[in-house]
């Protein structure tokens, strides 16, 4: 039986252990609910994971293990990807982490290009799919956004090549709140740090953290102690919304309140097995299309799935249920759509219209 390594962990652990503008239109005080006298952070509609040992040994107990499945890698053309400075581009390299290249600008999202979602190196869970490319293959990036601190989002080894790599042009980094201090202590400076609804500059953009539904922790003693967030960029022409990992909360309503519409979303669609004990914390698909609705999205990518075993779905479930519940509620063929690990797509689609 294989297990969500965080949950796991963490669990386990803890039973032995015992700017630019603030929001545009949310009061000071509503925007700090989240904020626990402790010094720790909540959701705002929901309390995320509440589970007790006992449900982690049922879980354990009665889980499933997912089959093998062969992913398909695309051909990437690494090449291109670096020397590109008119096209703009969405590479999936897995999991979380895509590339983002738009108008000269390279972003990436949770960058995780290495074998282990874990704190060591000969421990954890194993990538089951190879990423689409390597550190050395990527182009020179200038922004990194971080969802939060889990294994599977925040790989040390990873952020480590990349500065190593672009040590004399290090990209910007946009960390939720609290989390600048690991950065620190990696001896990287280059970090912004922002709670929900804070917003900054970063050249022809504005970089929004934005609220989502989950929690935090790399630790048996650091149970949301740095905050967890979704993030909104946006240029002109181009809007922008990565959830990171989210269950399905209100949320995603006040964000579609709060921003209108939107270009093109990343949302997770992936580690929602089983129900009774992943739901706060992780959409399945058919949430998954209730947050592109919610937030008015003209396209969206599936994410956070085929690339880890973390819980108990099939592990090429997630884009088959998201293609049942998009007919169900209408979406239109490719509007939320998945990609090929190593896939690059050319954003032509998104000219429109408006
Ligand atoms: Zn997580
Ligand atoms: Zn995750």
């Amino acid at each position: 039986m294989l297990l969500c390594y965080t949950v796991l962990l963490i669990m386990l652990l803890n039973l032995l252990s015992c700017a630019f503008l603030s929001s545009r239109e949310i009061s000071e005080s509503d925007n700090k609910k989240h904020h626990l006298p402790d010094g720790t952070f909540k959701n705002r509609f929901d309390s995320s994971i509440d589970k007790s040992f006992s449900d982690l040994i049922k879980w354990w107990w009665n889980g499933e293990t997912p089959e093998d499945v062969d992913f398909e890698i695309a051909e990437n053309d690494p090449q291109f990807l670096k020397n590109n400075k008119e096209s703009q581009t969405l590479t999936w390299l897995g999991h979380s982490t895509l590339l983002i290249q738009y108008d000269g600008i390279n972003i990436i999202t949770d960058p995780h290009l290495t074998q282990r979602a874990s704190p060591v190196s000969f421990a954890g869970p194993k990538r089951y799919t190879n990423p689409g490319l390597s550190v050395e293959d990527l182009p020179e990036i200038d922004l990194i956004v971080i969802s939060h601190n889990h294994y599977d989002h925040l790989d040390k080894l990873t952020i480590e090549k990349l500065f190593e790599k672009q040590v004399k042009n290090p990209p910007r980094i946009f960390v939720p709140l609290k989390l600048k201090e690991w950065f620190v202590n990696l001896g990287i400076e280059n970090v912004v740090e922002l709670d929900w609804n804070e917003s900054e500059i970063f050249g022809e953009w504005i970089i929004h953290a934005v609220p989502v539904q989950h929690w935090s922790s790399r630790t048996p003693w650091d149970r949301n102690k740095t905050l967890w967030a979704g993030w909104v960029l946006e240029k002109e022409g181009f809007r922008f919304f990565f959830a990171g990992d989210t269950g399905y909360s209100k949320d995603f309503k006040n964000l579609g309140k709060k921003f209108g519409q939107f270009d093109l979303a990343a949302i997770p669609i992936g580690g929602y097995d089983p129900r009774w004990f992943m739901k706060s914390s992780h959409a399945n698909p058919e949430e998954a299309v209730k947050i592109h609705i919610d937030i008015n999205y003209r396209y969206s990518v599936g994410i956070h799935w085929g690339t880890f075993i973390l819980t108990d779905e099939p592990l090429d479930e997630p884009p088959k249920l998201l293609k049942v519940a998009a007919e169900k509620s209408g979406i239109k063929k490719d509007e939320f759509f998945v990609m090929k690990h190593g896939e690059t797509k050319i954003l032509d689609f998104l000219k429109i219209t408006q």
